[in-house]
């Protein structure tokens, strides 16, 4: 969380720098599957404006009103809009954010436990 938001892996993902399986990509965000992932669908949405958190974030509410309208357009482009899917915005330490470059996950493909871990 200490590197430099244009060190961290999802800015390299956005600078071509490192691959990434990509699933939707619109001229404001991207989308991509997780490299571990953690269901039968896990995708990565990312804004291709680097931007460390939510919080940090807020302010831009047209951003984050594309971030998740992508999440929901990939939802459907893998299938698990219909039967149900979740979308997660892990932020900060006690959040579980390992990559400091806001990033919202798409999870679905089978049923989901509640409450989180
Ligand atoms: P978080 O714990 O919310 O910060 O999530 C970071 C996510 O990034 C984890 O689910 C990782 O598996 C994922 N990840 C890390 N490196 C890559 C990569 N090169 N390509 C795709 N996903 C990655």
């Amino acid at each position: 969380m200490d590197t430099p938001i244009t060190d961290t892996i999802f800015a390299r993902i956005v600078r071509g720098e490192i691959p990434a399986q990509i699933v939707y990509e619109t001229d404001s965000v991207l989308a991509f599957h997780d490299i571990a992932p953690q269901a039968p669908v896990h995708v990565v949405v990312i804004p291709k404006t680097p931007v460390r958190d939510l919080v940090e974030a807020s302010p831009d509410a047209e951003m984050l009103g594309q971030l998740l309208a992508a999440c929901a357009e990939v939802a459907r482009i893998t299938g698990i809009g219909a039967s149900g899917f979740r979308v997660v915005v892990n932020t900060g330490q006690d959040g579980g954010q390992t990559v400091g470059y806001l990033h919202a996950h798409v999870l679905g493909g089978r049923a989901l436990s509640w409450p989180p871990g």
